[in-house]
């Protein structure tokens, strides 16, 4: 389903990995790079923008298999009012959990994936580190507890997966 193949391997090397939001192809970047400065080797575009990024179930996969920093997902719907609600609050998270934390929003509406979290509820925040599930909050939240709860859930998976791959790489 996915077009995830085995060479773009990653939770690899010093080097971080972020898929670019346009043409979405993996881009290594050095620890430390000027984040607005950061383009995408192949098409160009900024790698970040400060904003989340609206994906489908193909797109969803392939950020949580090759982004080696963490995910956060934020599944909405069209017809949710609190969802409307947090709109500006995903905004002002997405700028400030760059470049560590990639912020992406996926209409539950038509999604396998979605249906396949378990969600009892949404607005839903499902944060990824590495590709494994670091945490899930269901409601409303504003853009300080979305960052506090994002660095809050990183925190406790870098303790309890230490013996885990992908937290024995080098963190910045
Ligand atoms: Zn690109």
């Amino acid at each position: 389903m996915t077009n995830v193949t085995q060479s773009e391997t990653t939770h690899a090397g010093a080097l971080a990995q972020i898929v670019c939001p346009s043409c979405v192809t993996p881009n290594r970047v050095a620890p430390g790079s000027d984040v607005q400065a950061v383009k995408c080797e192949k098409c160009g575009t900024a790698l970040f923008q400060g904003m989340p990024l609206d994906v489908d179930d193909e797109l969803l996969q392939r950020h949580i298999a090759l982004t080696s920093d963490a995910v956060l997902v934020v599944v909405w719907a069209p017809w949710c009012g609190a969802c409307q609600f947090i709109e500006s609050d995903l905004i002002d998270a997405a700028g400030r959990l760059e470049p560590g934390v990639r912020l992406l929003k996926l209409n539950s509406n038509d999604s396998e994936s979605a249906r396949g979290f378990g969600l009892n509820g949404i607005p839903a925040l499902l944060l990824f580190s590495a590709g494994n599930e670091a945490g899930r909050t269901v409601g409303a939240m504003t853009a300080d507890q979305i960052v506090d709860w994002t660095h809050a859930r990183l925190q406790a998976s870098a303790q309890s997966t230490v013996r885990s791959p992908g937290a024995n790489r080098a963190r910045a």
